[in-house]
């Protein structure tokens, strides 16, 4: 299972990581809140607890569990504070916050809410009931996307989706056979993100080739459109192969 620690205070953030990594869970550590959700992002396989500090610099836990909840309603979140009031709780709670605990915390009771969460967390991958993603699943070849576990398989080959992967795949999905320009999937998928360039677009692309594709430097699913960007077909037989050259070369110019 996987952690994510969000800890301003190195210390905490130490003890936190070394005591989860002898319980055998993998661990990773934000200082702030803006870190912690680009690394809830992009992280594969998805974390199954985020441990958040409420008390951080620039955007608060309260805020970042806010912001967390608009994208993912499913992931426990353990809160972390020196803050003790009822109101301090209420609002936590109102963020989306799933069990509190207060600092200076015991140890041993920190590592028994985090393995309980996990069964519960564990108990509901395995039934497959998370709530908004039950049967968010797609086929075309012979592939398979289940995107409520962010798990693509491509006959007996299974692959690990990020969220921005699914994001990408399920756009390409959603617009198939349409010719989408770098700027369109930089503007639709990544929001305008200041960070994403056209060559880490082609590099996601590239990546999914390498899942989805027979083989991945001849593409049939996910064809480039010289000059332009990418065009995605569900069933690449639909047309005629060599017609489709005709089309993609034509549309590129
Ligand atoms: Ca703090």
């Amino acid at each position: 299972m996987n952690i994510l620690v969000v800890e301003d205070e190195e210390n905490i953030a130490k003890i936190l990581r070394f005591n989860f990594e002898q319980e055998g869970y993998r661990v990773r550590v934000a200082g702030d809140g803006r870190t912690a959700l680009d690394l809830h992002h992009d992280a594969t396989p998805p974390f199954d607890l985020i441990v958040l500090d409420l008390m951080l610099p620039q955007m608060s836990g309260y805020e970042t569990c806010r912001e967390l909840r608009r994208v993912d309603e499913d992931v426990p979140v353990l809160a972390l504070t020196a803050r003790t009031l009822a109101e301090d709780k209420a609002q936590a709670f109102d963020c989306g916050v799933d069990q509190y605990i207060t600092k200076p915390f015991a140890l041993p009771e920190l590592l028994s809410r985090v393995r309980r969460l996990l069964e519960v967390r564990r108990r509901t991958l395995d039934n497959g009931v998370t709530t908004r993603t039950e049967r968010d699943v797609e086929r075309f070849g012979n592939v398979q996307v289940d995107f409520g576990r962010f798990e693509l398989h491509n006959g007996a080959e299974a692959h690990a989706l990020t969220t921005r992967e699914q994001e990408l795949l399920r756009y390409f999905l959603k617009y198939d056979g349409v010719v989408l320009s770098r700027s369109r999937l930089q503007s639709d998928v990544w929001r305008d993100s200041a960070e994403i360039t056209s060559r880490s677009i082609d590099n996601f692309v590239m990546r999914l080739r390498k899942m989805i594709e027979v083989d991945p430097t001849n593409p049939k699913h996910l064809v480039s459109v010289r000059g332009t960007g990418y065009r995605f077909f569900h069933n690449p037989n639909g047309a005629d192969g060599d017609d489709l050259d005709t089309a993609t070369t034509a549309e590129a110019t």
